[in-house]
């Protein structure tokens, strides 16, 4: 279960691992796309703006100057400043000045059109003669200074009004004499309404910031900061003077904002030449950064809400296929369990069982807790085996071998044995083994199943015993007899031997007379005789028909006669069955280890040989070959 949920987690975090780094790598490469060309946008906006709203501040300007400038010429004006002198108590004369400013103001609608003549000081307005201009009075110094200048006319903006929305502008324009003497100043105040709706719109719609800035850098209009130094808002005051002393075209760049409280700014700053201040248009990245950021958390929401949704899925799907692999680990066991009659686990690196059943296993077999495995298949091999199979089995299942198999690449191990219960009935059991490294504890282990295979065992003996052996008469058939004199030839090679070949007399007559029935139980009585009449140690068996063998160690030739002498005198009888007799005798054929051969077949051969001779001598009579 804890592994399982290893697998799950490494799984999952695999995973959330694949769908992060794939989707940041997208938001990246997106990010790296869009982000220089939203720096151009803003760069192309914020200029686009500034062209637009100062053509609509020159524009607006150029029509009053133009008004000031034909009064300045109107030669019926000039001559009404030129008999100003005479004419000075004269309430018409006043009355026909209102009369023309008035007019003008009318039929342009300005705020106000005036005339201010050098001589009288007097102020003319619709009304009449408004003030009179002294120099003490602070609200006339632009009128002092425009005589001091050498221009023809000015722009004077009056912006101390309290609404601030409005911006009137005074355009002045100078009346002069045939000498080229000021004689008088006439111009119009126009209102220039709702700039800062004007400048509000732009802002809102490009997301810029507009701002009206005297040559001192002090902001005039705008829809905020109003007064406030320009540079010192925006972190610029190194660049003010560079930026004030520009009255060409337009000054635009990028500000690189190290300290992180302000982001990047571009500002556009253009010179109005009418006005002697400067329309500046900036815009930061910010909206850049925080549109690039909240696609970032977007894309953060969207990454945690899928990978949830994974998560969920994938949990589910594990959870659900470990329960089925539990399941049929379950059931597997149960049907495993049934098939063998134990299945334990022993951990051999450390010599001891490797489970609670195990353990129970080995103390109901009287193997004390904490005996060590190696000690403890001692005791159950010297109270459950039956002797003959105790060493193979500790010799098989012991720690060392186990762990030298294992080396040696050999997982599988089998060993057959009887046991028992009661010490008197044995049966066999089979003890199957697999031997694995459990990673967990980094041991070697191994599972052992034993299964009981007594029946199939003792079939399979009865089958090795049937292979083996002469079914009729019980002696080893050919294929033994040859495999085992081969053996003994091979293991023993200074040892004489004696090669047997017996063979009925007239057999085919006996089968004749009496019957296959008569004839078989003749060859059965014949084998019996030939085994009573050598030792345990000697090879009998039937190499078929009426031909037996006997294969035996000899110490001379000598020996050989009288024991082929003897077994013709015992093989000479007569066999009843029935009520039927027949007298038999046999005929033998030897051939000697060395002298005539030391493999099989040659003696074999050369026993036949001398079988023939024998034959030929009139039967019942033996033949040794090389004598
Ligand atoms: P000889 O003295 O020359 O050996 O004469 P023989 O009649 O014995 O001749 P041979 O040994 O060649 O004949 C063997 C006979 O044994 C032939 C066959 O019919 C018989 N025979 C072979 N196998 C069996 C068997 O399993 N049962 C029985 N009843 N007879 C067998
Ligand atoms: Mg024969």
């Amino acid at each position: 279960m804890h592994k399982k949920d290893n697998v799950l987690i490494k799984t999952n975090l695999l995973i959330c691992l694949i769908i992060v780094v794939g989707f940041l790598s997208t938001a990246l490469l997106s990010y790296q796309a869009n982000y220089s060309t939203s720096l151009k946008s803003i760069e192309e906006v914020s200029s686009l703006t500034s062209e637009s709203i100062y053509y609509q501040l020159t524009t607006a300007f150029a029509k009053p100057i133009h008004v000031s400038l034909t009064m300045a010429n109107d030669s019926l004006l000039r001559e009404y400043i030129d008999n100003e002198n005479q004419e000075l108590n004269n309430q018409n004369y006043t009355k026909t000045i209102a009369n023309y400013l008035d007019q003008y103001q009318k039929k342009y609608n300005y705020d106000s059109v005036f005339l201010i003549s050098t001589e009288s000081q007097c102020y003319y307005n619709f009304n009449g003669i408004d003030r009179l201009m002294t120099k003490d009075n602070l609200e006339n110094v632009w009128y002092y200074e425009f005589l001091e200048s050498k221009e023809d006319y000015s722009l004077n903006v009056d912006n101390d009004e309290a609404a601030h929305d409005d911006m009137t502008v005074f355009v002045n324009c100078k009346i002069l004499d045939d000498q080229n003497k000021v004689t008088a100043v006439v111009g119009v105040g126009v209102k220039l309404e709702s700039l800062q709706t004007l400048f509000a719109e732009y802002e809102k719609q490009f997301g810029v910031n507009v701002y009206l800035v005297d040559n001192n850098g002090k902001v005039q209009i705008s829809t905020k900061n109003l007064n406030e130094d320009y540079f010192k808002i925006k972190d610029l005051e190194d660049k003010k003077e560079e930026i004030l002393s520009y009255n060409k075209d337009k000054y635009q760049f990028w500000t690189k904002n190290y300290n992180t409280k302000h982001n990047d700014n571009f500002m556009v700053s253009r010179y109005i030449d009418d006005l002697s201040w400067y329309l500046v248009i900036d815009q930061d990245n910010g909206s850049v950064i925080q549109s690039f950021r909240n696609q970032l958390y977007g894309t953060i929401l969207i990454i945690i809400v899928i990978i949830i949704g994974i998560l969920i899925i994938v949990t589910k799907v594990i959870k659900e296929f470990n329960k089925q692999v539990l399941q049929r680990e379950e059931a597997f066991r149960t049907v495993t369990e049934q098939l063998y009659d134990n299945i334990y686990e022993l951990n051999i690196t450390l010599n001891c069982t490797a489970n609670t059943s195990t353990q129970r296993y080995f103390e109901s077999l009287g193997v004390s807790v904490g005996i060590p495995y190696d000690e403890g298949i001692q005791i159950i091999a010297q109270k459950q085996i039956k002797e003959e199979f105790r060493k193979g089995y500790i010799d098989t299942f012991c720690t060392q071998n186990v762990l030298k198999q294992y080396e040696l690449g050999n997982t599988d191990l089998r060993y057959d044995f009887m046991i028992s219960q009661d010490g008197i009935n044995y049966y066999w059991i089979r003890i199957d083994a697999i031997i694995y490294y459990n990673k967990e504890d980094e041991c070697v282990h191994m599972f052992t199943y034993r299964k009981t295979i007594d029946h199939e065992k003792r079939v399979e003996l009865e089958m090795e015993q049937l292979a083996c052996y002469d079914k009729l008469t019980n002696l080893y058939n050919r294929g033994s007899i040859q495999l085992m004199i081969e053996r003994m030839l091979n293991q023993n090679t200074n040892q004489m031997y004696a090669f047997f070949i017996l063979d009925i007399d007239n057999f085919k007559s006996t089968n004749d007379l009496y019957g296959h029935v008569f004839g078989d139980y003749v060859l059965t009585q014949f084998a019996g005789v030939l085994k009573e009449n050598f030792r345990t140690q000697d090879v009998v068996g039937r190499l078929g028909g009426d031909e037996f063998i006997a294969f035996i160690p000899i110490s001379s030739l000598y020996s050989i006669e009288g024991k082929a002498k003897r077994l013709l005198d015992v093989l000479n009888q007569e066999i009843c069955l029935d009520g039927d007799c027949m007298k038999i005798s046999a005929s033998i054929g030897i051939s000697i280890v060395p002298d005539d051969g030391n493999d099989f077949v040659s003696l074999y051969k050369k026993a036949d040989m001398a079988l023939y001779i024998s034959k030929n001598k009139g039967r019942n009579t033996f033949t040794i070959y090389n004598s």
